[in-house]
């Protein structure tokens, strides 16, 4: 008899985005004249750039014909892009990376998720809180995060970051195998400076941890001491694994396209301690079996975001991005507003008036002005009594949201 994977069934209780769309329809149905505003989505909005969209159509016109045609390519990508990516993304910052520690991706979803898979299930897992749900997940549904419990993974730790912390989580005061971070942060917009970040390095070189470090907001960063990458931290290369994408980048939610660096001196250890494996050569025999490669086409459009009109056009739409969210971060200080991040990431993380809970605001915004946020209690038990704003809707909208959340609010 085949028996089904019961991890997964400890999941169905998670349904935030599906919850949101439901109260939204609800709504639209009662109010059929009020046009809705979502400052809740988090995909992008601006269409691809035109040094990407040239690269595509020419890799496209390649695809049809015997001599330039390509079909299985290499499942760490192609070396076009993985030398952009080193010559780019590292070398200006003085990290100097081997070509065979980046692994181009289909996007950091994956990745994250998938990650996990060549460490032990029994290891234990750190979070921060509020958090981007994979990293819990994909730890759910192998069995590594335990029973939930009054809100929490039983074999989960969790580091809160609330205003009361200024958002910077503090270090646990036991061991924790697995620690992922995410800067800048999806939902709070927060970043972490170097001298925090160190602290997590030399935690995990102390306790012999690997961190888990999703830099897919990387190039939304305005602030010239915020580290991009965690391989700025001197140790980092023995103990952390870093995720990017070009979705938040450049537009590629639809394409697919990112990369994940594993350095080849990060080592972790067998059961016994006899042994200390390279985590780069378990990845690439797990993506050599489970992964084809991301699409040639694809790692063309990214490799074009790498030239100087590609650079430029990318650059552009970010700062349409931040554009938003300084006129949404001025709007609702302005209204009296406690509003966190929305400076080096396109998400504003704003406190909820008089402590209302993040759903109970949630439906006020919504039925008050028509506008959707997202709760954040649903990025974790920490983000109660918060709402998270997302920049990455059109300008007119913003400014719509704004007008009327301030003609509501007086
Ligand atoms: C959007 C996002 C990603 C990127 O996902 P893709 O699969 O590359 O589209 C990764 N991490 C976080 C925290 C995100 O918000």
């Amino acid at each position: 008899m085949a028996l089904v994977n019961e991890h997964f069934l400890k999941l169905s209780n998670n349904y935030l985005f599906a919850d949101i769309a439901k109260k939204v329809n609800a709504f639209k149905v009662s109010h059929p004249k009020t046009q809705v505003i979502s400052l809740g989505i988090g995909d992008v909005t601006q269409p691809l750039c035109p040094a990407v969209i040239e690269a595509m159509h020419k890799s496209v016109d390649e695809m049809a014909s015997k001599q330039t045609f390509h079909g299985y390519g290499p499942e760490h990508g192609y070396d076009f892009l993985r030398e952009e990516i080193l010559k780019n993304d590292f070398l200006p910052r003085g990290i100097h990376l081997d070509i065979n520690e980046i692994f181009v991706n289909d996007g950091a979803k994956s990745d994250t998720g998938n990650i996990q898979e060549i460490v032990r299930w029994d290891n234990s897992v750190g979070v921060t809180d509020p958090i981007y749900p994979v990293y819990i997940d994909s730890n759910v549904m192998i069995g590594r995060a335990g029973e939930m419990q009054n809100g929490k993974w039983s074999n989960v730790t969790y580091f809160p970051c609330t205003a009361e912390n200024n958002f910077i989580p503090q270090l646990p005061d036991h061991r924790v195998d697995m620690i992922y971070l995410c800067y800048p942060n999806n939902p709070t917009g927060t970043v972490l400076p170097k001298e925090e970040l160190r602290k997590w390095v030399n935690f995990a070189l102390h306790n012999d941890a690997i961190i888990f470090y999703d830099a897919a907001y990387e190039s939304y960063i305005q602030d010239d001491l915020i580290p991009h990458s965690i391989y700025e931290i001197k140790g980092a290369r023995k103990c952390a694994i870093e995720f990017h994408s070009y979705s938040k980048t450049a537009g590629f939610t639809g394409v697919r396209c990112g990369y994940t660096v594993i350095p080849k001196e990060l080592t972790a250890a067998t059961l016994d301690g006899k042994e200390r494996i390279p985590l780069n050569h378990l990845w690439e025999r797990r993506q050599s079996t489970k992964f084809n490669g991301t699409s040639y086409i694809s790692q063309r459009a990214a490799a074009a975001i790498y030239t100087p009109s590609g650079k430029q056009q990318t650059r552009e739409t970010i700062n349409y991005y931040m554009g938003n969210a300084n006129i949404m971060m001025e709007s609702l200080t302005r209204m009296g507003f406690q509003v966190y991040g929305g400076k080096n990431a396109p998400y504003l993380w704003v406190k909820t008036p008089n402590g209302e809970d993040s759903w109970k605001f949630f439906e006020q915004l919504l039925y008050g002005v028509g506008v959707v946020c997202t709760p954040g209690v649903g990025f974790g038990p920490s983000g109660e009594g918060y709402f998270r704003l997302t920049a990455f809707g059109e300008r007119e909208n913003c400014q719509e949201a704004m007008h009327r959340i301030a003609e509501w609010y007086k």
